[in-house]
């Protein structure tokens, strides 16, 4: 089994993106599985802290693990949005693969200091821990938004990454370029797309010289998401779009069966459409399947 470093340095050589898929339940993961699977291609399975304490940190390293081993297939744990470097240790502890340090909401001199404890902390546990940092704004919370945060004096500089990197020792940066945690009511309804700066995750790429990822993912064009992708993003988040899928697939299960009690009769109309949103993504982030799993 190649390592995720090992699958992002491939990726990276190959221009395309490995997509990160925030679970909070078994249907979740069920769906992402069952999509990456489909389309033959890494994936990486995300949770916050919220998204953990209701899972169980440890519960989710187990399952994600069994199915990694039993199916001998390149899936992937990632602890997101942790906050504390006491529950990213606990994440590390539990044996998740990656850690996304996030103190972009302090001062950039406090994030430097406690993200290059962070890094030094989480690769003692394993050294082969990816930790990611973050810098700039791009607003909280995966949900439905009413309107637009203003996130352009949050929008990050080539310069500021590259001293951010240097001074933390990150093996991922995690940008603001455009992108938005969360969609807007028109883009859950396909009305208005995210648009990204494409000139500056290039002027970024090149000065910090780090695999990236892209936050924030869904409702993004997708044209912007495969320029994106050319221009050095390694890891795309979509959480948003799967909330969206999970709610809307539940109802369709509910209402299809009005009377039925049994968990496992409701819910396969929720796999199958939080799985069609992954697998439309990863073909996307994939380019037409250049990144087969065995290649
Ligand atoms: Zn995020």
């Amino acid at each position: 089994m190649p390592s995720l470093r090992n699958l992002l340095q491939e990726a990276q050589e190959k221009r395309v993106a490995i997509g990160h898929f925030n679970i909070s339940d078994l249907v979740l993961l069920k769906a992402v599985f069952a999509a990456a699977q489909e389309v033959d291609v890494p994936v990486l399975v995300g949770l916050s802290e919220g998204e953990r304490e209701f899972v169980g940190v440890r519960q989710i390293a187990a399952a994600v693990r069994s199915l990694r081993e039993e199916f001998d297939f390149p899936i992937f744990l990632n602890a997101d949005h942790t906050h504390s470097l006491a529950k990213g240790l606990e994440a590390a502890r539990a044996g998740f693969d990656s850690i996304v340090f996030d103190l972009s909401a302090l001062p950039i001199e406090e994030n430097v200091r406690q993200t290059k404890q962070a890094v030094e902390a989480l690769k003692a546990i394993h050294p082969s821990m990816l930790v990611e940092g973050e810098i700039g704004d791009i607003g909280t919370g995966s949900e439905i938004h009413e309107s637009a945060p203003d996130l352009s004096k949050g929008l990050s500089t080539p310069e500021e990454a590259r001293q951010f990197v240097e001074s933390t020792g990150v093996d991922i940066l995690a940008p603001a370029v455009g992108n938005m945690h969360g969609m807007l009511k028109s883009m859950v309804q396909g009305e208005t797309k995210k648009r990204l700066d494409i000139e500056r995750i290039a002027g970024i790429k090149r000065a910090a010289g780090v695999f990236l990822t892209l936050h924030g993912g869904s409702g993004t064009d997708d044209e912007d998401l495969r320029k994106a992708i050319a221009a050095g993003i390694n890891i795309v988040h979509i959480n948003t779009e799967l909330r969206v899928a999970w709610r809307r697939g539940l109802e369709d299960g509910l209402a299809k069966h009005p009377d039925e009690v049994v968990p496992y009769k409701i819910l396969p109309p929720v796999v199958e459409a939080v799985k069609q949103v992954v697998a439309s993504r990863l073909r996307l982030f994939n380019g037409e399947g250049r990144f087969a799993r065995g290649a």
